[in-house]
């Protein structure tokens, strides 16, 4: 087993960073041919999933965020804590903090079109992520 951390700074809400290029050199660096690499975002308003990584299909990602669980929507987490981001907790559970990929001949399997996303959902600006990766041979 291997384990390495990714630490990213993200922009703010509705930042989505493609962090396939890190998972691949993990990969590689786990020395694993063959295996599948578990991914968990740590923090209860970040998320990962995988997406296409073009602007249109991130536009229309947070614009369905914004559907689901609305900025200007009442949230009993803010009316109890009062920091404002009840929205951020629900967007981030519903996509989930964690995924596994699939690797071969050290390669990921994810599609051409399909890749691994860090999904910023606080209402803060600029904060430093943690996903950690766990390589199973
Ligand atoms: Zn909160």
């Amino acid at each position: 087993m291997f384990q390495t951390t990714i630490h990213l700074k993200t922009s703010g809400e509705g930042d989505v960073i493609d962090i396939t290029p890190f998972v691949s050199d993990a990969v590689v660096k786990s020395g694993a041919d063959t295996g599948i690499v578990h991914l968990f975002v740590v923090g209860s308003t970040a998320a990962l999933t995988t997406i296409e990584y073009e602007p249109g299909a991130m536009s229309d990602l947070r614009t369905a965020l914004s559907r689901i669980a609305p900025a200007d929507a009442t949230y009993a987490h803010d009316d109890r804590w009062g920091d404002g981001n009840g929205r951020s907790h629900v967007r981030a559970a519903i996509i989930g903090p964690s995924l596994s990929i699939p690797f071969a001949e050290k390669r990921l399997l994810n599609g051409t079109w399909q890749q691994i996303v860090l999904c910023e959902l606080d209402i803060r600006h600029a904060r430093e992520r943690s996903v950690l990766l766990t390589i199973l041979p």
